[in-house]
């Protein structure tokens, strides 16, 4: 009776903590259930507890992301042609010198956003190195160091790597999905993206200056009422009056203003607004750069304990070294861009 629990309790301990690394194809047995464990051969992560995930509604997504992303490439456009058709003929008048000095501005300018964006939104975002794994001969010791799997994609995912669902792929240092873009920005796009918002927030500036001047220019004259009955007020009276006398003039003269006018007026608003909300989000962008980390590693590391390298050699690093160059020079690999498990 004693022998055979202890056979009963042994053919336990076998079949319920033996298991298989998906990393290299090696059954261990563990000492105790562990619903996350590492190999001690391959280095990759085993997660037990998660299901297949359901990806029906992915075509549906990316439909949506490139519909919106084309909408956004059309809305450029108009906005390019518009401000050329408003502003020109007043640039022109003015003299024909800075006419020609502005075009080629706005040809620099637009070119530079438009393929910039381009390169962002229609790139891949950047996909991990193909790995081997699955048997043993072919995995090495520690070939797969610290690597989970994708359940989305059926791969090894890197600890640099994050999949989007959006995207339905795993991007190698993944920042965020852009719904702008439709793209993830990743390693391959993220200097993309950055030139294009340094690229976008410098044309609303210009846009902003040039409508605003032009709309000066074509402004029609303010007629102001007789100002003689407002003598024997007191000056804070006085003041107040000359102030409702500017916008009723102002107002009077809008109503006689051109569609020139009215473009321009629209113009000026929406380039100012969304040069602050470029701004913003470049000078974000910026900061985590500077920190060597991504958005999402930014989100990862917080309340942690790690201690962040900031240092401008990481903007430097980001700017001038070309992705394909970081990946062969094993000192840069240990970069702070490492997610935090
Ligand atoms: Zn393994
Ligand atoms: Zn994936
Ligand atoms: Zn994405």
């Amino acid at each position: 009776m004693a022998e055979s629990g202890m056979e009963h309790f042994v053919t336990t301990v076998s079949e319920d903590h033996e298991t298989t690394c998906w990393g290299c194809g090696l059954r261990l047995l563990l000492p105790t259930y562990a619903p996350v464990f590492k190999c001690g051969w391959c280095g990759a992560i085993t997660n037990q507890n998660v299901n297949k995930p359901e990806t029906k509604c992915l075509w549906w997504r990316r439909l949506r992301d490139r519909c919106f992303v084309c909408i956004l490439f059309i809305f450029m456009l108009f906005v390019i042609c518009g401000g050329i058709w408003a502003v020109y003929p007043v640039v022109f008048s003015v003299s024909y010198t800075c006419g020609i000095v502005h075009s080629i501005l706005t040809m620099i300018l637009a070119s530079t956003t438009v393929s910039t964006f381009s390169l962002a939104a229609f790139r891949c975002a950047g996909r991990p190195p193909i790995i081997l794994w699955g048997s043993y001969p072919v995995v090495g010791k520690g070939d797969l160091e610290n690597y989970t799997f994708c359940h989305y994609c059926s791969k090894p995912k890197s600890p640099r790597s994050h999949h989007c669902r959006s995207c339905g792929i795993c991007v190698l240092d993944m920042d965020h999905h852009c719904p702008f873009i439709g793209n993830c920005v990743g390693a391959a796009n993220h200097r993309h993206f950055i030139a294009f918002l340094f690229s976008a927030v410098f044309s609303t500036i210009y846009v902003s200056i040039m409508s605003a001047y032009a709309g000066w220019h074509i402004w029609p004259p303010l007629k102001y009422r007789s100002l003689g009955h407002l003598n024997g007020f007191g000056s804070s009276d006085l003041a107040l009056s000359a102030f409702k006398e500017v916008i009723f003039a102002l107002q009077s003269s809008a109503v006689q203003m051109s569609a020139r006018g009215l473009i321009l007026f629209y113009l000026f608003i929406s380039s100012v607004s969304l040069e602050i909300g470029l701004s913003a989000l470049l000078w974000q962008q910026l900061c985590y750069i500077y920190e060597g980390k991504t958005y999402l590693s930014h989100l990862s590391s917080q309340g942690g304990d790690q201690i962040d390298e900031k240092d401008c050699q990481n903007i430097f690093r980001f700017f001038g070294c070309p992705y394909s160059v970081l990946r062969c020079l094993p000192s840069l690999r240990n970069s702070p861009k490492i997610h935090k498990k």
